[in-house]
């Protein structure tokens, strides 16, 4: 099933449900789990949707500790050029995700810091970003305006994984 939310931009996100049980097997449930993340992909619907059906898992180069991630720049961009071309140049950077060791996830300051960083990149463009954070109980997404201060939560669901 399909996740629908509604972003800050008045448009529809459709996030697919293969995307989050791909992030969920990140899932921080045992103490000796580091964050996980990596990058959104998606693409717009000619009715407007924004579709957010691809991701990049954890890469070589990441740095990865029980409550920190940080994401290496160029393994991501390649497999985001990958995407992209595969898709007939349609499936562009959608945003960022990542992993908490909490049930009900909130981002850091750090997460704000480089959320903001990224909105003021043209990658954000007219459909903002969006910020996903998998906690263990909950996984909630955010979207931001292009140039934006204010992160707003737009949505959440129970974060379900396998052991
Ligand atoms: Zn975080």
């Amino acid at each position: 099933m399909t996740l629908l939310l509604r972003t800050t931009a008045g448009r529809i996100l459709e996030v697919h449900r293969r995307v989050l049980e791909a992030m969920w097997a990140y899932t921080q449930v045992h103490p000796k789990n580091t964050e996980a993340g990596g990058i959104l992909v998606g693409h717009e619907r000619q009715q407007g949707n924004l579709v957010l059906d691809r991701f990049t898992s954890p890469q070589p180069g990441d740095r990865r500790t029980r409550t920190r991630f940080h994401r290496s720049v160029e393994p991501h961009q390649e497999l985001l050029n990958l995407m992209w071309l595969a898709s007939g140049c349609t499936r562009t950077y959608f945003g960022e995700w990542h992993t908490h060791p909490e049930p009900c996830p909130t981002p850091s300051s750090i997460d704000l810091r480089s959320w903001r960083k990224h909105l003021k990149q043209e990658e954000a463009r007219e459909n903002g970003l969006h910020f996903i954070i998998v906690g263990t109980a909950i996984t909630r997404v955010w979207h931001a305006n292009q140039g934006g201060r204010d992160v707003t939560l737009i949505g959440e669901t129970h974060t379900e994984f396998r052991v």
